[in-house]
């Protein structure tokens, strides 16, 4: 081994064994957004021999506020932001491997992403997606570190099945849709990511090296524009709760699926059809190109339509931004890429 780990190798709780054991481990990071690629980002230069990266969305200007590993480059060429993260990270550590998805996490693959995984990070900016990742990993009893940031408020719990509280333990219904401020309506700055993200990796670190007596053992919130920090110890599973008591998992039922879902205060709605394809893109922008102006890359095309831009990607999934309706996106998908 050179001396790239020689700081964290001193540091006693990791020390060369430790170090060992996170060159040998995998982590699956669930949304390459601002959190996402924080974790990547720490995890990477930590050592984390494998991190498996899953992402839906593209680079955007308006990422590069807070999403520390994407660059001016990446929005201009609307890279996924898996790939545009596995790029960079290969910069700052060859010697790890990254294995980045471009896909919409759902019930059909959850189950299978996990599998290969010690640790599951969220780093997702929706609550559908963790009640999914909650049910995957009580399922299969598998580790995962719950965070989200809003405005500059951020919370974190670490959730070890049947050890400690699930997600659905502590918030036993999932919140309706635009019931909770999202990045888009209530904006976010930087740094309660880096707070947010700082603690969830520390987690990681923690049972991946087997130092589980040091996880913090509390749902953790934070304000750091309002200096406020709070700590809710946890207690132990509740017996009743229907995911980790009942067994009950209702979000890896392929009949409580949505076909299409709104994207958080995004004026956008994205499409996924139940079957997976594999798209001829190019075929795809030559269809288009008598909708309007059309632009195509290796991952996706895009076109201007009307009002509203039409996003898609390999796997045929779609985001229709300049509406939030999702029958007009429907119809729009339908008219243009057929079912
Ligand atoms: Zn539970």
């Amino acid at each position: 081994m050179n001396n790239r780990y020689s700081r964290q190798t001193l540091f006693a709780e990791i020390g060369k064994e430790g170090q060992e054991k996170l060159l040998s481990s995998s982590v699956l990071i669930v949304g390459c957004g601002a959190l996402g690629a924080a974790h990547a980002e720490t995890l990477a230069r930590a050592g984390v021999g494998r991190l498996k990266i899953v992402d839906r969305d593209f680079v955007e200007f308006s990422n590069l506020q807070r999403q520390n590993l994407f660059s001016e480059t990446d929005a201009k060429e609307r890279l996924p932001k898996a790939i545009a993260a596995k790029n960079r990270l290969f910069e700052i550590n060859s010697e790890v491997e990254v294995e980045a998805i471009v896909t919409d996490v759902n019930h059909s693959n959850i189950e299978d992403l996990i599998k290969d995984c010690d640790v599951i990070v969220d780093g997702t900016d929706n609550f559908q997606t963790r009640y999914l990742i909650n049910d995957a990993c009580v399922k299969h009893n598998k580790t995962w570190i719950y965070g989200a940031a809003v405005s500059s408020y951020g919370v974190t719990m670490t959730i070890i099945p049947q050890v400690s509280p699930c997600l659905r333990c502590i918030f036993e219904e999932i919140p309706g849709a635009g019931s909770s401020p999202t990045c888009d309506t209530a904006g976010v700055i930087q740094p309660i990511i880096s707070i947010v993200s700082a603690v969830q990796t520390t987690e990681v670190l923690k049972i991946l090296v087997g130092k589980t007596k040091s996880l913090h053992q509390s749902l953790m919130q934070f304000d750091v524009w309002q200096n406020d920090w709070r700590k809710i110890k946890l207690g132990v599973p509740n017996a009743d709760c229907k995911t980790c008591g009942q067994r009950d998992f209702e979000f890896l039922e392929a009949e409580n699926v949505e076909f299409s879902a709104v994207l958080c205060g995004r004026d956008a709605v994205q499409i996924s059809p139940r079957a997976t394809s594999d798209l001829d893109l190019r075929a795809l922008a030559q269809k288009l190109k008598s909708f309007g102006e059309v632009k195509q890359n290796e991952y996706l095309v895009r076109l201007k339509y009307d009002v509203f831009e039409l996003t898609v990607f390999r796997d045929a999934r779609a985001i229709i931004r300049g509406t939030d309706d999702v029958s007009v996106a429907r119809s729009i998908y339908t008219r243009l890429i057929g079912n």
